[in-house]
Formats: structure tokens, C-alpha cells, sequence
């Protein structure tokens, strides 16, 4: 389904089968010389026909197309690969390419979150099933790369990069300051919260964030075009739901600590999840991996305040309230 948001500026809504997010938006600026479409979907074959119906509908040519990526996400890179011609520009954060050049990030991954308590066998075996895993990018394309600050001119919008760490380290939304335009990626979502994720040493994902939030919220916004879901009026106003929602989270971290020293893991199964579950033993593995990985965010980012401690001792890390 393509269906217009602004004069040459098109919203795709490319279908996530079977993943709770339902659908990512693909934003499609149509213009002389090169079209610039922003995210794609995963690399499988609803998502493909998706975008090729709707280009095909407004006949946009692939041939005449660029692409910017926001971040690294399958959901929004992986398809890029399938759709870039020889004369194709693919725009893109140097942070999140390095994730894609290193060495199988998986590996790391599954090491960390065992040390966080995770069952470590139960991750790979779900992992399998992973869409960014079954259906991720199978060939790196050339990337052109663009910083924080840099210009990106199609048509009659000329976007500005913000980079906005958070829910991936590169994460880079574009504004477009005439027409007070955000396309946001995931760093804003309505209705649903951007997951914010800690999976490896040395890292504050959710102090990033909530520095990122109050970089956006000192722009103008009259239209924020998200990654997923519906697009939205309200930025500031949702950018402050999204900063009181961490900090009920963190809130929530530190009561749960109060119980006594534990690993993510086990502070992740006493938070609340907004999940059609009984209870945490019955949430899907993979449910349980994101819920962890923002447990862990959360645990990292009140360290790193001083407000809670972490002790490692035989490979296993646990938090208390207590030095
Ligand atoms: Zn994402």
C-alpha cells in the first residue's frame, strides 16, 4: 500500500509477517534526478513486492533511486541489497556498518547475555528463528556515509542527518527544517516504545537515547514520518512520554533491586511487559531476549548514575542496590 503524505513524498507500508511490529514504513521522495527512498523491509519476498507495488504505483524507477538506511535493523536494511541498481547511492551511519563488517556480532551476543543470566542454549536455538538472523542482510552494499549535520538533498526537501544514538549506536533521523519534517526512524515511535538494548561492555544505549530525545526535542517538528506505526503530529509531547516511561523503568529496576541482588535476567522476569502472557516462564524466547536487553540498558544506565552496582564473579554479572 503506498499512500501519499506531501506533495512527491510517498509512505509504503511494507508488511513484517509475523513480527508483533506488523509492518515497517518505507518513505519514498520522488524527484528529478534520483528518487531517495528511506528504509525498506526485510529481505523476503512480501516485503519486495510491497515496494515494487508501490513504486510501481507512482512509476517511480528503481534505475533513478537512492536509498538512506537509519539504522542498521534488518527491518529497515535488509532489502536494500535486492533493490539497488549500479548507479544506486546507499546513505548510511558509520557506526552501525561496522557492526555489519565485524566479526558475527551473534557470537558476542549470546556470550553477554549468558553472563546476564540468559539460558544461553534457549538464545541460539531461538535465534534460528530470528527474522534479522533468517531474513538480514546477506551481501553488504557499498555504503555512502553521512555524519551528524550532513545535507541530504532530494527534490525540494534538504534534510539534515541528526544523529541519534540510542536504539542502535549510528542511529541517524533526517529533518528537513522548512518543511519541519522528521523522518524519525525508530528513535520516535507513537504507540508502541523504541526498544532500547544493551548487548555489549562499555556501553549506556539508554543514557545515549535520552541524550538523543533532548537533541530532537530542541528541533521544530510539525510532522514526524517513524519507522513503524502511524505518523504523528505531537513530537515534543511524546518525546516527554517516552523520557517519563524510562524513568518509570528505572524506577521500577531499583524497587525490583531492593528484593536483594540478582542478574538482568532475573530483573527482566519481575518487570512488567505489556505482553498477552500469564506469566514470564510462558513469554517467548524471543521476548524474553528484548525484555533482558532493555533490563540490561536500564541496570546500565542507573551504574552508571551510581545508583546501582555490579559485581562479576565467575563469569556471571549480578546488581544490587549495595557497593
Ligand atoms: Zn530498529
Amino acid at each position: 500500500m503506498i499512500e501519499q503524505v506531501l506533495e512527491h513524498l510517498w509512505r509504503i507500508e511494507v508488511p513484517l509477517p509475523g513480527n508483533p511490529l506488523k509492518s515497517i514504513n518505507s518513505y519514498l521522495i520522488e524527484a528529478g534526478p534520483r528518487n531517495l527512498l528511506i528504509d525498506t523491509g526485510l529481505d523476503r519476498k512480501e516485503c519486495l513486492d510491497a515496494i515494487l507495488s508501490g513504486l510501481g504505483e507512482v512509476g517511480a524507477d528503481l534505475e533513478k533511486t537512492d536509498f538512506f538506511v537509519t539504522h542498521m535493523h534488518a527491518d529497515h536494511s535488509a532489502l536494500v541489497p535486492k533493490l539497488a541498481r549500479d548507479g544506486s547511492k546507499v546513505y548510511f551511519n558509520r557506526p552501525d556498518a561496522e557492526v555489519f563488517e565485524g566479526v558475527s556480532p551473534w557470537e558476542t551476543i549470546l556470550h553477554y547475555a549468558g553472563r546476564n543470566g540468559f539460558p544461553e542454549d534457549a538464545l541460539r536455538a531461538a535465534l534460528q528463528n530470528h527474522p534479522g538472523y533468517k531474513h538480514g542482510v546477506t551481501k553488504i552494499p557499498q555504503f555512502t556515509f553521512l555524519e551528524d549535520g550532513d545535507a541530504l538533498e532530494a527534490g525540494d526537501c534538504r534534510f539534515r542527518c541528526v544523529r541519534t544514538p540510542g536504539h542502535t549506536k549510528g542511529h541517524t533521523c533526517l529533518y528537513e527544517p522548512e518543511k519541519k519534517i522528521l523522518v524519525s526512524g525508530d528513535h520516535i515511535l507513537i504507540d508502541i516504545t523504541p526498544n532500547i538494548q544493551c548487548w555489549r561492555d562499555g556501553m549506556n544505549p539508554l543514557a545515549d537515547y535520552l541524550a538523543s530525545l533532548d537533541k530532537v526535542h530542541a528541533l521544530e517538528v510539525d510532522l514526524v514520518l517513524p519507522g513503524h506505526r502511524r505518523i504523528f503530529r505531537n513530537c515534543r509531547e511524546r518525546i516527554e512520554e517516552l523520557k517519563r516511561h524510562h524513568r518509570r523503568r528505572a524506577d521500577e529496576v531499583i524497587s525490583i533491586l531492593a528484593g536483594g541482588p540478582r542478574d538482568a535476567y532475573r530483573v527482566a522476569s519481575q518487570m512488567t511487559w505489556d505482553l498477552d502472557c500469564a506469566s514470564w516462564d510462558l513469554f517467548p524466547v524471543a521476548q524474553k531476549w528484548f525484555a533482558t536487553g532493555e533490563a540490561i540498558a536500564h541496570l546500565r544506565y542507573l551504574e552508571e548514575k551510581g545508583e546501582v552496582f555490579s559485581e562479576t564473579e565467575g563469569g556471571s554479572v549480578t546488581f544490587s542496590r549495595e557497593s
